[in-house]
């Protein structure tokens, strides 16, 4: 593989698969969260002021066929072009005549956005010929997708065969690996991860995974409850998987093998029913009554969150420690958020990770108080469980 930081790009078209799979409004189909798109202009940026021109390329939403023209990447143009600070072309179809025109006639310093991949299906089954087909728009092949990067698609994976010695990660995938590899693989020490959010199993396998490298594994969330009933608590109506009560034990037991520190919450906001609008208690997480449930931690176990994070090096935060998207609940989330945020202003290593704990990250307003927010929710859980991601392997392979 090459690297983009030495890779001369002088007179090069680079065709860059982005995640420009952004939120839009339903009716105006303006573009509601632009995350992804800021998250790619360092590579654009990098690869113009190196002499190139560029070819996006993204997917957008899940359409069934071309038809579905509410999913068409035209939407995010505008908005694109604002972030960007540049003009962009724009391509109505991914491949074919008109499309290859635009792309061989691109001059240095100028971009083109090509329509979305997934209005063929052979983007999705990975097919070759489709693969071969979108290669020819470029030079070179940059994959800056991390949020797809678990995906063996056409132009997440198989595309990178048609560009042996000119395919390369972009910034973002950079950095995403680095941050990952920094807390998996650093000799700092205390290492504390949390992982908070609905279902234990879920996450199970990631808790597995982190078990053998972590000193404190926090759980938090609806997940807790499973481990509070394994250990014979009454969780009243609290989210449980009797499915996994054993599983449960048996991580506690591997903890304690292991001299983890396991910290199970002790005190949890009760409701009596699942609303914003609910009678809510302070109580000890094993003393929950009937037709009461959990939906946040309590006063106590976020005192005790603050210490362990307060004295950790490494952090890893996924999931969150309740239901955060409610204003009553979102209490110990935002109290674990402000405590990650105050050791990473001491030097601590924060990487977030995960759909819902990005979320809250961002609906207290401290994604740029932590170290490394990542955009890929389902990519970076595969990633630090350990499993290869088929758009990594495919630019890291011969
Ligand atoms: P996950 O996608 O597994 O990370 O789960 C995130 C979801 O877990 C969020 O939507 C939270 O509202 C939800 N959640 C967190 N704590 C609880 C809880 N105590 N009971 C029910 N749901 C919860």
């Amino acid at each position: 593989m090459a690297h983009i930081s030495t890779y001369n790009f002088e007179g090069k078209r680079a065709l860059i698969r982005v995640d420009f799979n952004v939120p839009l409004d339903k009716e105006t189909l303006e573009v509601t969260d632009d995350t992804r798109i800021r998250a790619a202009k360092k590579t654009i940026d990098y690869i113009l002021s190196k002499g190139g021109s560029i070819v996006l390329m993204s997917h957008l939403g899940r359409p069934k066929s071309a038809a579905d023209s509410q999913y068409s990447l035209k939407h995010i143009i505008s908005h694109t072009q604002h972030v960007l600070g540049h003009p962009v072309k724009f391509a109505g179809d991914c491949i074919g005549e008109d499309a290859y025109r635009m792309s061989a006639a691109l001059k240095k310093n100028e971009i083109l956005m090509l329509e979305n991949l997934r209005f063929y299906e052979e983007e999705t089954i990975g097919d070759r010929i489709f693969s071969e087909k979108l290669a020819k728009h470029g030079d070179v092949y940059v994959n800056d997708a991390f949020g797809t990067a678990h995906r063996a698609h056409a132009s997440t994976a198989i595309i990178a065969d048609f560009f042996p010695d000119d395919k390369m990660f972009g910034f973002l995938i950079e950095d995403e690996i680095k941050s990952v590899d920094k807390i998996l693989n650093s000799d700092e020490k205390p290492l504390t991860a949390i992982v908070g959010g609905a279902k234990v199993s879920s996450k199970i396998t990631i808790i597995e995974m982190l078990i053998d490298k972590v000193d404190n594994l926090i759980v938090g969330g609806g997940m807790a409850f499973t481990f509070v009933k394994a250990q014979g608590g009454k969780v009243g109506s609290s989210l449980i998987e009797e499915d996994y009560l054993d599983t449960a034990k048996r991580i506690l037991k591997i903890a304690k093998e292991k001299g983890v520190n396991l910290y199970i919450p002790v005190d949890a906001i009760i409701a009596d029913n699942f609303s914003n609008a609910a009678n809510t208690k302070e109580v000890n997480i094993s003393e929950i009554p009937d037709g009461w449930m959990g939906l946040d931690a309590g006063t106590q176990t976020r005192k005790d969150c603050e210490e362990i994070i307060s004295k950790s090096k490494l952090i890893l935060w996924n999931g969150p420690m309740g239901v955060f998207e409610m204003s009553k609940f979102e209490g110990g989330t935002k109290a674990l958020a402000y405590a990650i945020a105050e050791a990473t202003s001491k030097g601590a290593f924060s990487l977030i990770g995960g759909g819902d704990s990005v979320a809250a990250i961002n609906q207290f307003h401290l994604a740029d108080k932590v170290s490394y927010v990542s955009t890929g929710g389902g990519a970076m859980l595969e990633y630090l469980e350990g499993i290869e991601l088929p758009g990594i392997a495919a630019v890291t392979g011969n």
